[in-house]
């Protein structure tokens, strides 16, 4: 490919680092937004056969479902479900043994299992996204490797914050061992194209940890949280992305920021619906690629872990995870440590792991179709998806997109706006012009919902509804 053609095509790509473990050409760099790009040493080189075939979206050869059924589809047992992938079991729960579910985002099974792993000697690393130990680098959080439970430990927590797995990678080369890596969908699926092109990655990775992921964030994600309680950017020492706030539903988590006020350090601690820029379905600070990827439930990583965000376990404060279990090992150990109670796991229909994601796979998957027709019709470049595309959806649901599109675009361009302008409440003015909009036609939706719900109501439904409201 060349680099004309790369330069345009780059931002669908998902910025894994894949393409810089075999390219040296390529390197990772953040750009003015707070995003990673590929970025070329020589503008006159040519990219690579192997960088292009690593790179998710700009891979032609093969896609998720093909590596998928290489993976597993010969494991005696496995069942397949098109919208899940592969799996063995399925699972709701969390981890009962030591601290691992207080110190994590969410039920804590993926450290847990990456501490099984290790105290099981099935692996000698852990690849996975720690605070950066560098404190004169602004990147906050990166891919580290862990070779101990204290160091695997301290990699808990989500961040929503880009990091990039060049560096990792590179590592894994020289240090010969067995390595277990964590990653959101298109960063596990570029390590498995990885391991396609080069033995040593092949040998050396023995297991994958996928997360479900909403979508990326810039790291403008928290610099615009912590501008909100008198962080100035640039002064965000630490952020604690999901705190848990043990008198209130998992969902409503806070965010706790550590940064200097007034050139005093303190430390802050916000629920998140007290700051702005939370609605996931406005995608603030959101990459492209996020919004090119059909791959809502990791189907190349071996155990996929995500939140629990169902009413039956959202009321516990701890936090639940959703589990998907690919690897027969990994189900083994889950199954032992059932039955010795270090975790607990119900064991769940594969349509409860589904419901968990409703929105998030219909705005990745099913509405990816229309926003591959959008670029057709503009006659733009697009990545080939397993979607197809079409134009064929409601029209709120296409301004729905739209609007997605536009809010997640000016988010990047209207923040930096606002910090040249040292006012926050210039971007949230500005935002609002869009997001109102977006409310707005989501209330219109609702209310159409609960019209045809009581449509579909009986008369005695009716009367008890009515009695409940007059009591009310
Ligand atoms: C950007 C992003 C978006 C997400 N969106 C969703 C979503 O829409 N729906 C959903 O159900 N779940 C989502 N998750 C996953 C969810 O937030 C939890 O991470 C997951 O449920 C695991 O919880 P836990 O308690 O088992 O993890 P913990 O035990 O707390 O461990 C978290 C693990 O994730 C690793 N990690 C943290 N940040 C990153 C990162 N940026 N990239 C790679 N690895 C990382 C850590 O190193 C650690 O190994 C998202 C995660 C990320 C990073």
């Amino acid at each position: 490919m060349n680099t004309t053609e790369f330069e345009m095509k780059k931002v669908y790509s998902e910025a894994s680092g894949a393409m810089s473990v075999v390219d040296s050409n390529i390197r990772m760099r953040m750009n003015e937004y707070g995003l990673f790009e590929e970025s070329l040493i020589d503008d006159n080189s040519e990219i690579s056969q192997t960088a292009v075939f690593v790179s998710p979206n700009l891979n032609k050869e093969t896609n998720e479902s093909e590596v998928a059924e290489k993976l597993y589809a010969g494991d005696s047992g496995i069942s397949f479900d098109e919208r899940i992938g592969y799996y063995h079991s399925t699972y709701v729960g969390h981890v009962l043994e030591g601290d691992y579910r207080n110190n994590a985002s969410s039920g804590g099974m993926a450290t847990w299992v990456f501490k099984e792993l290790f105290d099981n000697n099935l692996i000698d690393y852990v690849i996975h996204v720690k605070k950066n130990s560098d404190s004169n680098s602004n990147q906050m959080f990166k891919y580290d490797i862990s070779s101990s439970i204290k160091e695997i430990k301290e990699g808990a927590k989500t961040r929503y914050y880009p990091v990039e797995i060049s560096e990792v990678m590179d590592k894994v080369k020289e240090q010969p061992g067995r390595y277990a890596i964590i990653g959101i969908p298109s960063f596990i699926y570029s390590v498995r194209l990885l391991a396609m092109t080069d033995p040593i990655f092949k040998e050396r990775i023995k297991y994958t940890i996928g997360l479900v992921c909403g979508h990326q964030k810039s790291t403008k994600f928290s610099e615009s949280m912590a501008f909100q309680v008198g962080i100035k950017p640039g002064d965000l020492k630490d952020i604690d992305f999901r705190h848990k706030l043990l008198d209130r539903p998992a969902s409503s988590y806070a965010v706790k920021m550590t940064g200097l006020i007034d050139g005093e350090m303190k430390t802050v601690v916000k629920p998140k619906s007290e700051l702005y820029g939370q609605n996931w379905g406005w995608g603030f600070f959101k990459p492209t690629a996020s919004d090119f990827t059909d791959d809502v439930f990791n189907e190349t990583a071996d155990l996929v872990v995500g939140d629990a965000w169902l009413p039956e376990y959202t009321t516990d404060s701890q936090g639940n995870n959703i589990v998907i279990v690919r690897n027969k090992e990994i189900d083994n150990l889950i199954k032992k440590a059932m039955k010795s109670q270090l975790i607990k796991m119900d064991v769940v229909d594969k349509e409860i792991i589904f419901k968990s994601q409703a929105s998030h796979y219909r705005h990745t998957h099913d509405e990816l179709a229309y926003r591959l027709h959008v670029k057709d019709k503009e006659k733009e470049w697009r990545p080939s998806k397993r979607v197809s595309a079409n134009p064929n959806l409601s029209k709120t649901r296409q301004e729905i997109q739209d609007l997605r599109k536009i809010i997640s675009d000016q988010s990047h361009i209207l923040y930096q706006e606002a910090v040249i302008r040292n006012d926050f409440n210039y971007f949230v003015k500005q935002m609002t012009q869009h997001t109102s909009r977006y409310t707005a036609l989501y209330k219109t939706i609702n209310r159409r919902d609960r019209f045809k719900r009581f449509l579909k109501m009986k008369p005695h439904e009716i009367f008890s509804k009515l009695m409940k409201r007059l009591k009310k």
